[in-house]
């Protein structure tokens, strides 16, 4: 589901990886958590996983998958996910469908006009089929180009340009002296989620929203368009949920609890993730004729889109008719489940997950993450067949619903939360995969795992190790020398934080399972995200069109599983945690102290009269208010706790590296599941009960999505977003609910250290 044009937060380290079938001097190094005996003979398994998974399966898979529009609710849905269980089943693997009911609006009525201000226009909210790509004219089966979950509506009112929609750009437009009150706000796409733009536009007092594919971004000044180009033609549009996912994800009408026949249900009239006010996406074609009609100031040059129109902000006197009307359906959901039993840790579960479901056709967008994880299942039933056991239970879900909500997963994650609680040992996510680098994004307990597994693939293009590619190109895009040399110096790379945008959100943040993301990207141009041209056409034109990254990808998702599986000892890691944890406090502290500067700075400059002095009549600016200097906040119960994670993970350092010592022979032991059952509760840990201010489904009290940004992480949120939003109060309680969730964590590993040293 995530798209958000740059391809952000590559990650994790180390040396350059040997091919497959090829031995090195490190491979005498047993593998983290294993002992030299069970490293070899894990080494020998992995290899063979990695020689299984063939390019041609995964084109096969994917024609087939994307033949047909397969959203929530349509009948290639269904016949998909029963065709995935044939698939599991017939690889060897104990499968089967666990359903879900789900509200699920789809559009009867769509409007967009301008009716006054400018030339008449009604948009024609509608890709057209393209000759060369053959499901382009599957018009009967498309969902038309909506944003799910957009309230219904009917309103007339005088458009204003806002940028993207966000925060700081209402902050502008109040200095222009513009407001949004009763009026229809057109945004373009990016720097935030989608949600946030009518969420933004609705707390200002906007009664519509128009969301646009400007091509700045996300058209022709990108490259040419599609079907000469990857990149997004002039009547393409981009479909997508804007539910108020950071308030929670899944059903709206069954926060908490999965969403099964019996559920009790909300009424949709109380569902507080439904939008404020109506939403519809738009092309830049159908954007373009709104815009030009535009007065008023002429737009900040940072405003200024690729449109070749001088950009006004109005308001007016280019006046909308903005109409929505969705039937209010609820909708089964099929989640695909396969396992592989667990020989010696059955209630022990690794999880892997990918959506199945697409906005219309969905060749990347799921399919090609979809594709890789069926290859990599097919791979591990393989060795399954030639007498490989995996000591804990492996279980693969293809999710279905993801596009309108992150249905399938989280209604999973809701539906077995006191299984996946006791059980839960990782979950492991991909969506969308391209070409590039190998991008990981997770719990900072898994780092130096993620690092380890990106050192045994190899990148299809250079055949230098993932690992090292991704090293480099960080190196390549490092802004200052200190950061090129923790890149260079530093043992593992860092891996970013999770926000949200796929499936891993509801297992991290609500179940507290350790979780990670991984995916291939940053070579492709993506210009068909959510449109009908995300199809298999253009992806076997423009994106990895020799499925080698879809290999790749399976070889990456597939060796993270084995290894997890497989390991003697749990291979969680705390001191890259404990460097992340303190990097974190340091982070917040700065925030604090240029927020208090910032303030002071600006109230400094209105007593100088800077704002008068440099106002120009003829274009004038509204000078800001002053604000009252905030207070200093009191950091120590952060550090402390921060400096209790430090001291137990060098406990555990040494506990470890004493156990892995004389061959290992220590971590063969029987009593080693005490120490992994803390080491799965490790994540757990990082939750708490309440939840976090104004949003108690999240529970993770290190990484959110932003209640402003949506897909970006806000860590440490509790007392970011408080900053952020100068809640000094607030933040105060936020520093003292992650301060005692760090102490409670520093104590659990300290007594998984002290338990791991007396195992004999
Ligand atoms: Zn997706």
């Amino acid at each position: 589901m995530k798209r958000s044009g740059l391809f952000v937060a590559i990650l994790c380290a180390g040396a350059t990886l040997a091919p497959v079938g090829t031995h090195v001097a490190a491979d005498e190094q047993p593998l983290y958590g294993y002992s030299v005996e069970s490293s070899r003979a894990e080494r020998q398994w992995e290899e063979k996983l990695r020689a299984i998974p063939k390019p041609e399966n995964l084109r096969a898979y994917m024609e087939r998958l994307s033949a047909h529009p397969h959203h929530v609710g349509s009948p290639y849905d269904k016949n998909n996910a029963e065709w995935i269980l044939a698939k599991f089943k017939e690889f060897g693997l104990d499968a089967h469908i666990e359903q879900f009911d789900v509200l699920f609006p789809t559009p009867k009525e769509r409007a967009v006009e301008l009716v006054d201000g400018g030339p008449k226009f009604t948009a024609k909210l509608q890709e057209p089929a393209l000759p060369e790509d053959p499901t382009s004219n599957q018009q009967s089966e498309q969902l038309p180009t909506y944003n799910a979950y957009s309230i219904d509506g009917d309103v007339t009112a005088p458009l204003v340009y806002v940028n993207y929609g966000i925060p700081e750009d209402y902050e502008q437009l109040e200095r222009m002296g513009i407001s949004v009150k009763g009026k229809i706000v057109i945004a373009k796409y990016f720097h935030s989620w989608r949600g946030i733009k009518p969420k933004v536009a609705a707390e200002h007092g906007a009664v519509g929203c128009l969301i646009y594919s400007d091509p700045h971004e996300d058209g022709f000044v990108e490259g040419n368009v599609f079907p000469a180009g990857a990149w997004r033609p002039k009547d393409g549009a981009q479909r997508g949920s804007v539910a108020d996912m950071p308030f929670y994800p899944g059903d709206p009408l069954t926060p908490g609890v999965g969403a099964t026949k019996d559920a009790k249900r909300l009424k949709v009239e109380e569902a507080p993730t439904i939008t404020k006010i109506p939403v519809l996406p738009i092309s830049y074609g159908d954007a373009q004729p709104l815009l030009a009609a535009l007065g008023g100031p002429v737009a900040p040059a940072e405003w200024r889109g690729g449109l070749g129109i001088t950009y006004h902000v109005g308001p007016g006197p280019a006046t909308v008719h903005l109409k929505i009307k969705s039937n209010w359906d609820i909708k089964p959901i099929y989640d695909v489940i396969a396992k592989i039993p667990g020989a010696v840790f059955p209630d022990e579960w690794v999880i892997r997950g990918n959506h199945h479901d697409g906005w219309v056709n969905g060749a990347e967008d799921p399919i090609s993450g979809q594709v890789a994880m069926m290859e990599e299942a097919r791979a591990l039933a393989e060795l399954v067949k030639a007498g490989w056991k995996p000591k804990r239970t492996i279980i693969y879900c293809a999710w279905d619903g993801e596009e309108p909500g992150l249905l399938g997963s989280t209604e999973f994650a809701e539906a077995h939360y006191d299984e996946l609680r006791a059980n839960g040992v990782a979950y492991i996510n991909s969506d969308s995969s391209g070409r590039g680098y190998l991008g990981v994004q997770g719990s900072h307990t898994l780092e130096k795992f993620s690092n380890d597994i990106m050192r045994e693939v190899s990148d299809p293009e250079t055949k230098l190790s993932a690992w090292k590619r991704a090293q480099l190109k960080e190196i390549a895009d490092a802004k200052t020398p200190e950061k090129r040399k923790e890149i260079r110096e530093r043992a593992d790379l860092r891996i970013g934080p999770l926000g949200s945008g796929s499936d891993y959100t509801a297992f991290l943040d609500h179940d507290g399972v350790a979780s990670l993301n991984i995916g291939f990207g940053g070579e492709d141009g993506g210009g068909i995200y959510h449109s009908i041209y995300d199809d298999f056409y253009w992806y076997t034109h423009f994106s990895d069109t020799e499925f080698v990254y879809g290999r790749a990808l399976a070889q990456t998702g597939g060796t993270a599983v084995m290894r997890m599986a497989d390991a003697d000892l749990l291979p969680f890691e705390f001191g890259d945690f404990a460097d992340t944890v303190q990097m974190y406090v340091k982070e917040l502290k700065a925030l604090a102290e240029k927020t208090r500067d910032d303030i002071r700075e600006r109230n400094r400059e209105i007593e100088e009269g800077l704002f008068h002095a440099t106002n120009d009549p003829r274009h004038p600016l509204v000078a800001p208010s002053v604000e009252s200097v905030p207070p200093h906040l009191n950091f120590a119960p952060l550090e402390n706790g921060a400096d209790a994670i430090t001291r137990a993970a060098a406990e555990y350092k040494k506990a470890f590296d004493q156990a892995s010592s004389d061959g290992g022979s220590a971590l063969a032991a029987a009593s080693l599941a005490g120490v992994n059952r803390m080491l799965i509760d490790s994540e757990r840990k990082l939750t708490n009960a309440e939840g976090l201010p104004n949003r108690p489904w999240f529970k993770h009290q290190l990484d959110a999505p932003g209640f402003y940004t949506g897909y970006a992480a806000k860590t440490m949120p509790a007392a970011r977003e408080a900053i952020d939003q100068k809640q000094w109060k607030q933040a105060e309680q936020g520093i003292s609910a992650i301060s005692k969730v760090l102490q409670d964590e520093a104590a659990l590993i300290s007594a998984a250290a002290a338990k791991l040293a007396a195992v004999k």
